[in-house]
């Protein structure tokens, strides 16, 4: 330190800061001590603290050397005056003439007028800004690079003791958006509608710092090379599993981890830092803290991106620092949760507790992704590909997801709070309107009938046949239960689950699809390497045709829950005839079994296929003549006939499931089954959602399978649609050239009062 009064180097210094901060006393006692014991620790005559109060005002919560009756009297906004410069730049400011810089103001109270140098350095929590530190002195100095180094780690010792509570109340310290502004409102894709209010928490936790002040720098240093060692063993580790190449966003990911983690300029700094004092895992933190700061205001997408990289990776570091042992409990979840993750598999949205969960928001993922399809099924509001969510919504800030609108409010006040309250208690009333018509048929004004079913995949899915007085289940997903176990289920599990699955639906009937796993659909437990190219790869009926023996126990299992039911069941992904035949097989065989081993046997057997390969619908004459029916997935099958990934967030707004292409399809897969006799379902995501309903039942689909939560709403328009002039309104424009058919769908909606 070039301050010619310093008498105790920078390490003692922060020590002491450490231990006032650590001692007894008031919070705004020992914030008293820790002004003085830095500005004779430094050199200046002045040394005060601003602390960012709501409303983004920063306050001058102690002063060494400053006019004490200033203390809770000066207040400047975040952005006036050098000290609101700091805060709002979130970067150091260092002026050996601070007057006459011309964001200076001047505030009488506070006696400032003689000193002419200032260097202050916003205090930073998680890249944001609790407050400034300020040092002055009378002298026109020039403060060194080191000096502002110093007060960059005491200042973030400073953070600790902010965020502590002490100085100002829980509410207060509730961040705002990036350097100021509040409430905030970020837009997203809509994923599943519906409104949820609740507390911010993060899918994966950031670890918190806990020891702060080193007791030995050369410990600290020989911690952080071991740390860097284990990192870089585990990301080589995670790099060389094969399963990997399962999704190759996340080994992209490692990828890039990888390259900053061997970073030269990242791990100097860190050991600059732990030399100024700091811990390893402090000086992680205080890294990353600045790099965030910098790194936010910075528009290039690329370079905000890559915060997120080094954010996670200065977690994975902190992790190897402190132990898993050592992290911090897990915090009580809030009641009312909105989770928040960059992307979630569909077995983290599952294990979560649901009692609590009213929304979910992604920085990435695309509406047909399986933990998509999952939100609906729990009719959890969801958005994704909200960008910068990350980086801008700490755990507990509170939050409003507009599933509808597609849009997140961050910290959002009071009055829009309440907007929001009204609107959540009017969508449940036109719930309750909904279930007005629950016990009525699906049936159009012109009297067509259509069958409504729900997708299932849970057992809680199950008593919403029921509730939403739906026909059935058109689909129950058997892998869902898969995925949330941590190994795979034998024949009696498997047996007792759909016994009990059956025995909740009475007499409706549940219709059993085989087990779909690979894609974005991974066990845990099992290793499905599925190539580059997973949704394309090694997947459900393929598998299954592989390793016989996961489908002849799941068909073990199932022939087993049905004896004296019916068996209904279908098999996913089924791209030639010659696939079902072979799937067939493998039940007959089955069948063949019980029968010959006397065991009491379904009363019936009813067999169909999925079509979600574009392949299938070549081969239809000779399909229908060996299934019972056929159930459009139409996920899958719009994916694949636009080669357009279904989990893409760059893809999701691409092609619309309503466009010529994909009617004529459907139009001509509805002809070719009525002309055979063999009924037809559609049980993908479009099904559930009112207009592209309507769109189906215009080109005569008359068994429709859906989430559970869609199925008032498309009951509703079914009831209020004529069908006559919609099925020829379809023929008409199923040759148009657009890109989409829906906007004039809509507008034919609305001419003729079809509640969509
Ligand atoms: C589909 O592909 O449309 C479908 C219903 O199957 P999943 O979404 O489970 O792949
Ligand atoms: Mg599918």
């Amino acid at each position: 330190m070039s301050g010619a009064r310093s008498k105790i180097t920078p390490r003692q210094l922060l020590a002491r800061v450490r231990d006032v901060m650590a001692g007894a006393g008031a919070g705004q006692d020992r914030l008293n001590r820790v002004v003085s014991l830095i500005a004779g620790g430094m050199g200046a005559e002045v040394c005060s603290v601003y602390i960012r109060r709501a409303g983004d005002v920063l306050e001058l919560f102690a002063t060494e050397g400053l006019k004490q009756a200033a203390v809770h009297q000066t207040r400047l906004r975040v952005g006036e005056g050098l000290v609101g410069v700091i805060a709002a730049r979130t970067r150091p400011l260092a002026l050996s003439d601070a007057q006459h810089h011309p964001a200076f103001v001047f505030r009488p109270e506070t006696g400032e007028e003689i000193y002419h140098s200032l260097m202050g350095v916003p205090i930073l929590r998680g890249g944001r800004v609790l407050g400034v530190l300020v040092v002055q002195n009378r002298t026109r100095r020039r403060y060194v690079a080191e000096e502002v180094e110093i007060a960059q780690t005491i200042a973030m010792v400073l953070a600790e003791m902010v965020a502590g509570g002490e100085l100002i109340g829980g509410e207060e310290l509730i961040p705002t958006d990036g350097i100021a502004v509040a409430p905030l409102q970020i837009t997203a894709a809509r994923f599943h509608r519906g409104m949820g209010m609740g507390l911010a928490v993060l899918a994966r936790p950031h670890v918190q710092v806990t020891r702060l002040v080193a007791e030995d720098l050369e410990e600290e240093h020989a911690r952080l090379r071991l740390a860097v060692t284990d990192m870089h063993g585990a990301l080589d580790a995670l790099l060389k599993d094969e399963t990997l190449a399962d999704g190759s966003e996340h080994r992209g990911i490692l990828e890039s981890y990888r390259m900053i983690a061997e970073d030269a300029g990242w791990l100097g700094r860190i050991g600059e830092a732990i030399d100024g004092g700091l811990t390893a895992e402090a000086a992680v933190m205080k890294v990353q803290n600045d790099i965030r700061a910098r790194l936010s205001q910075v528009s290039d997408r690329y370079l905000r991106e890559r915060v997120h990289d080094l954010d996670d990776l200065a977690q994975r570091l902190i992790k190897h620092l402190v132990g898993e042992d050592e992290m911090n409990p897990s915090v009580p979840l809030p009641e009312d949760v909105v989770l928040i993750a960059r992307n979630l598999g569909p077995a983290e949205l599952l294990e979560f507790d649901r009692s609590r969960l009213r929304a979910v928001v992604l920085e990435e993922g695309s509406p047909m992704a399986h933990v998509a399809i999952i939100a609906r099924a729990l009719d959890i509001p969801m958005v994704g590909q909200a960008k910068g969510v990350l980086g801008r919504v700490e755990e507990g800030d509170p939050l409003i997801v507009d599933g509808d609108h597609g849009s997140v409010l961050v910290r959002p006040g009071q009055n829009v709070r309440q907007s929001y309250r009204d609107s959540i208690a009017e969508r449940d009333r036109q719930k309750a309107s909904y279930a007005a018509v629950r016990d009525l048929p699906a049936q159009t004004c012109d009297g067509v009938r259509v069958e409504v079913h729900i997708n299932a995949g849970l057992r809680i899915d199950i008593p919403q046949i029921v509730e939403t007085g739906a026909d059935g289940v058109g689909l129950y997903r058997t892998e869902i239960p898969f995925m949330v176990r941590h190994d795979f289920p034998d024949v009696e599990t498997q047996a007792a689950l759909y016994g009990e699955i059956l025995e909740q639906a009475g007499d409706k009937p549940v219709i059993f699809r085989t087990i779909d796993v690979g894609g974005d659909k991974v066990l845990p437990y099992w290793d499905s390497s599925a190539g580059d190219n997973p949704a394309m790869g090694w997947r459900a009926i393929r598998i299954c045709l592989d390793r016989p023996f996961i489908l002849r126990h799941q068909l073990r299992a199932l022939i087993l829950a049905t004896a004296g039911r019916d068996l209904r069941m279908m098999f996913p992904m089924i791209a030639e005839i010659a696939e079902y035949d072979a799937a067939r097989r493998m039940l007959d065989m089955e069948l063949d079994r019980m029968r010959k081993q006397g065991k009491p046997m379904p009363k019936s057997v009813c067999v169909g296929a999925m079509l979600e390969v574009p392949a299938l619908v070549f081969q239809l004459p000779g399909m229908l003549k060996r299934v019972d029916f056929l159930s459009v997935g139409s996920n899958d099958l719009v994916q694949f006939l636009f080669a357009s990934d279904r989990g893409n967030s760059r893809l999701a707004d691409r092609y619309d499931p309503i466009s010529p292409a994909v009617l004529r399809v459907l139009s001509e897969i509805v002809a070719q089954c009525d002309a055979a006799g063999v009924p037809v379902s559609l049980c993908g995501e479009m099904a559930g959602n009112p207009l592209d309903a309507m769109a189906l039942v215009g080109l005569g689909f008359r068994r429709l399978s859906m989430a559970p939560s869609s199925v008032g709403r498309v009951k509703a328009m079914i009831r209020s649609l004529t069908l006559s002039p919609l099925a020829a309104y379809m023929a008409r424009i199923s040759d148009s050239p657009d890109h989409s058919v829906r906007d004039k769908l809509r507008t034919f909606a609305l001419d003729h009062g079809v509640m969509i």
